[in-house]
């Protein structure tokens, strides 16, 4: 078998009338946890040689993957996946050609009769089932000796009647003996984990708890200064301490997408020293060429009355002695950032915040290298991109950090509101945030400091 590292190209093809937005979120769901699949962008909007009852006949589903692995110009070890709205002869879910077994169809339908998760999951799973299928086949492993007919929680259940995807999905698992099977073929350690990551985010997902759990997921991939801030206030249990990490959190959201708002829409922005929490949030509203969106964000704000309640609760010096006469604010303060990280989500896809640290001259252009300053983790992970010119892609110098637009390849500097920088209180290397003139907020420990 081949080596751990080698990419398994999928090409993802779809019939006409599959949602757009599906395969933009399946893809998505693939790039949030790399490894050797990765999917293509698809083609959608094929039509199928269906049969005078609309349903995919398997013998004509094959030959049509024939046709598409030559006009898609598939090379032979890249896996050819079609998504049908129409249901096949036999009415699977999917179905690799045994004699071609790197081709592959599967029927994306609205099985939310099922399970919770959303429509992009299922086709996720099926891709993931495909890739398995084709490899083990060309193994020599046939399906029947393979699948589990009784369902037993594993990825390898065969799910004849379509109740026992629930188990399946909601189990998350491969079985100690599918595991041993595919070790023992051969298959990439690195493939074994990408599925064990998928079929994780995918259990998440399907679970009937999966909502009370949601905003605990999502700040993965949020910015390291909202999602730290997000993070504290989810662990936090008492309702004083939680509430206070929710003011605390939502100060932190206002901040960010102020300066981030500004410095994408090239403008400097001006922070007073000691800015309060009405303060950030009378910038937002100031500030020129606001999306709807957005502007729905400072409503939201102040429809909730948040400021009012920080200012009641800790800034003018009453405080309740009665820990539970917190828990109603805490979660109309839940509900409001609930609403506001919803609009912002979107926001924190697009644009990346990054730590430059070195710029190279390569082959062909420059190659800038530093750190990803996302998700609640202090270890960040590595960053690079490859650009014409790194200048006049905005790399203005290293040690900075920047916000970066991977759709243009473009790099705007927030430098110096927010940097990398020493924290003279813990002595450590820390992503620090303005807090107006030379005051910094180490997000991480919560420091306030003055920068020399
Ligand atoms: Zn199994
Ligand atoms: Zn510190």
């Amino acid at each position: 078998m081949s080596a751990s590292s080698e990419q398994i190209k999928v090409i993802i093809c779809s019939e006409t009338g599959i949602d757009g937005t599906l395969l933009k979120d399946l893809k998505e769901w693939f790039d949030r946890h790399p490894g050797p699949i990765a999917l293509e962008k698809p083609r959608g909007g094929l039509s199928l040689p269906l049969d005078s009852d609309g349903e995919l006949p398997w013998a004509a589903g094959f030959e049509y993957l024939r046709h598409l692995r030559s006009v898609t110009g598939a090379g032979p070890a890249d896996f050819v996946i079609l998504l049908t709205k129409s249901p096949n002869e036999n009415n699977w879910f999917c179905v690799n050609d045994p004699n071609s077994p790197r081709n592959a169809f599967a029927h994306v339908d609205d099985f939310s009769w099922i399970l919770p998760s959303p429509p992009h999951v299922f086709a996720a799973q099926w891709v993931l089932e495909s890739v398995f299928d084709g490899l083990l086949t060309e193994h020599g492993l046939r399906l029947e000796d393979v699948a589990h007919e009784t369902p037993r929680g594993c990825f390898a259940d065969l799910c004849g009647s379509k109740e026992d995807l629930r188990l399946k999905m909601k189990t998350g698992d491969i079985c100690g003996d599918c595991i041993g099977l595919m070790q023992s073929t051969g298959l990439p350690e690195g493939l074994i984990e990408q599925a064990a990551r998928l079929l994780q985010s995918t259990r998440a997902t399907a679970i009937n708890v999966s909502s009370y759990l949601e905003t605990a997921r999502n700040f993965d991939g949020w910015p390291f200064p909202v999602a730290v801030t997000r993070h504290k206030a989810i662990q936090a249990t008492e309702p004083i301490q939680r509430f206070f990490l929710l003011l605390d959190h939502f100060d932190s959201l206002i901040r960010y997408f102020y300066l981030s708002h500004q410095i994408l829409g090239g403008s400097q922005p001006v922070i007073a020293a000691k800015p309060s929490l009405g303060t950030w949030l009378g910038y937002l509203a100031s500030s020129t060429g606001l999306e709807p969106d957005f502007r729905q964000i400072v409503r939201i704000a102040e429809s909730e009355k948040i400021v009012q309640l920080r200012n009641e609760r800790r800034g003018h010096g009453y405080v309740s002695m009665q820990a539970e006469s917190y828990e109603h604010e805490s979660k109309q303060l839940e509900i409001a950032l609930a609403q506001i990280e919803e609009k912002l989500a979107l926001h924190f896809s697009n644009h990346q915040l990054v730590y430059i640290k070195s710029v190279a001259l390569e082959e062909g252009g420059d190659r800038v290298k530093g750190d990803k300053l996302v998700s609640s983790h202090l270890i960040h992970p590595s960053f690079t991109a490859k650009v014409g010119n790194a200048r006049e892609a905005g790399v203005e110098a290293e040690k900075r950090v920047y916000l970066y637009t991977p759709r243009t390849k473009k790099f705007r500097s927030i430098h110096p509101h927010i940097c990398v920088d020493n924290c003279p209180l813990c002595n450590h290397s820390r992503v620090l945030v303005t807090d107006g003139e030379n005051r910094y907020i180490d997000v991480f420990i919560g420091h306030r400091i003055e920068k020399k």
